[in-house]
């Protein structure tokens, strides 16, 4: 559902700061100054190893005008805090910036459903002319009356951004009036691409979230997960091996996450950052912060998910929990594993030599292609558009060269990769399927379109699951049969 504010009135909040022209000239550098610092962010090699002058062009590629792109930063930021689930997100902008970011990943909730409403100023032609300040506070109040979220997520847009609006000043003065965490999250589109708005994103959490509140009790087994977005249930396939340690995610960022759990996010003993560099600052910021060391990790793959439990059990014993626990992690690993490979037994028999290719952007390339291998398939090549250097220089180290690494492949090279059988299967996202199904080969959604959780031990099961099913599927036999009109002159 999308809500939409009206601006019938616009009699009142004399009390905003009067409406001058420096005052988006003021933000505007602002956000300026937030991205440049972003991108001289000390924790990601990527910006690290560039010069001055690209590191100042960012992360994203050039975009060729008309051709589709990834995602805007506002793009970036939206995913990456709606699935803050008991929040509100308001997005102060043309309707459209509502409508293509809602609802685009499959980021599940066990409770609270008022992140899956969308709200929206639906800016027009009078806002843009007499600015839409006004009629953003309205929204505030009408959401805090209908709904009284314990926060509400203030998105910037270009069009607001352009003609000046600032959103900071009226959330401040809406935080003032209603007693209410009000955050603004100043990410326009054009600020650069779709990770340099989760960056931003993550910024603002730091700014106006983490910190401002504390948990009723603390553990030396409380942790925090970075950029884990429980897209279809990752989270859940994850949390039960922590159950089982006794370790507990005191704040997820941001999958399933309330909104005091990220504000106490700060009382974590250590911080695991999940698949992703998009949120690399917060994992740095809580370290330099507050101390909580952490690690980069993945709940992909058999190994990954073992390796993730081991650090995360060490990271805890160095922070004072009890050195039991690194045995008890252990013996964890060695019952999940042997339980784990005795069901993929009659699948690693049907997989085995079967040829995937894969064409991911979301989920790290080196954890999938670790995770297929431990099933004996065989990668006939990898995208690495969205991947680090270090993430490149893993799918060396897993496959034992580069030669099947590709940045860009365009559905033309696809299809024919595809066409003449060079692969079984190709794992993509929802934009690639029809290459795939063209070429009469089965597809298997891996993005965050899908309904299907992969991580953990157990995700990795359905993962494989999913890939049998979609390979040995019948329907393929009679697909690829020649039609009855075909090869005939009768
Ligand atoms: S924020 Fe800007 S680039 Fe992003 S959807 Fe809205 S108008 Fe488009």
């Amino acid at each position: 559902m999308i809500n939409i504010f009206w601006c019938d009135v616009a009699h009142e909040l004399q009390w905003l700061p009067a409406r001058e022209t420096f005052v988006g000239v003021a933000a505007m550098s602002a956000l300026k100054n937030r991205i440049e610092s972003v991108l001289e962010e000390p924790a990601c090699g990527k910006n690290q190893a560039k010069d001055a002058k690209d590191r100042k062009k960012g992360c994203a590629k050039p975009l060729t005008p008309g051709a589709a792109a990834g995602g805007c930063a506002f793009d970036g930021a939206k995913i990456s805090l709606q699935p803050i689930t008991d929040v509100a997100h308001l997005v102060h902008g043309p309707i459209a910036c509502e409508g293509n970011s809602w609802d685009s990943r499959h980021a599940l909730s066990s409770g609270p459903m008022l992140y899956r409403t969308g709200f929206t100023t639906d800016m027009n032609e009078l806002d843009v002319i007499y600015g839409g300040e006004k009629k953003l506070f309205r929204a505030i109040r009408e959401i805090i009356e209908k709904h009284n979220p314990p926060a509400i997520f203030v998105y910037q847009t270009c069009v607001a951004a352009m003609i000046g609006d600032d959103i900071e000043a009226v959330c401040k003065a809406a935080r003032e009036k209603f007693g209410k965490p009000i955050i603004p999250i100043n990410v326009p589109g054009f600020a650069g691409s779709k990770n340099l708005g989760a960056k931003l994103a993550g910024e603002a959490l730091l700014d106006y979230v983490i910190g401002t509140e504390e948990p009723e009790t603390t553990t030396p087994y409380d942790i925090a997960i970075i950029a884990e977005f429980n897209v279809a249930g990752d989270l859940w396939a994850a949390k039960p091996l922590l159950d089982r340690l006794g370790i507990r995610i005191l704040a997820n960022i941001s999958g399933d996450a309330r909104y005091h759990d990220i504000a106490c996010a700060h009382r974590a003993k250590a911080a695991m950052m999940v698949c992703s560099k998009a949120m690399i600052n917060v994992a740095r910021k809580l370290e330099e912060r507050y101390g909580i060391p952490y690690f980069e990790g993945s709940f992909y793959g058999i190994s990954d998910t073992s390796e993730a439990l081991r650090q995360i059990a060490k990271l805890l014993v160095q922070k004072g929990a009890p050195e039991e626990l690194l045995a008890r992690t252990e013996a964890l690993i060695a019952d999940e594993e042997a339980r784990v490979w005795q069901r993929l037994q009659p699948y690693k028999e049907r997989l085995k030599g079967k040829r995937v290719l894969l064409f991911t952007g979301g989920v790290k390339s080196w954890s999938v292609v670790s995770a297929l291998q431990e099933v004996g398939m065989v990668i006939t090549g990898t995208s690495m558009r969205k991947s680090t250097a270090e993430d490149r220089e893993r799918v060396v180290e897993i496959m034992g060269t580069d030669a099947h690494m590709f940045d860009e492949m365009p559905p033309r090279e696809m299809y024919r990769i595809l066409k003449d059988s060079q692969a079984d299967i190709m794992l993509s996202g929802g934009r690639s399927q029809f290459v795939a199904l063209k070429a009469k080969t089965p597809w298997l959604d891996i993005n965050q379109e899908r309904h299907v959780a992969y991580a953990g031990y157990e995700g990795l099961l359905n993962l494989v699951q999913e890939i049998d099913r979609a390979i040995y599927n019948p329907i393929w036999a009679q697909v690829r049969k020649a039609a009855p009109w075909e090869g005939s002159n009768d």
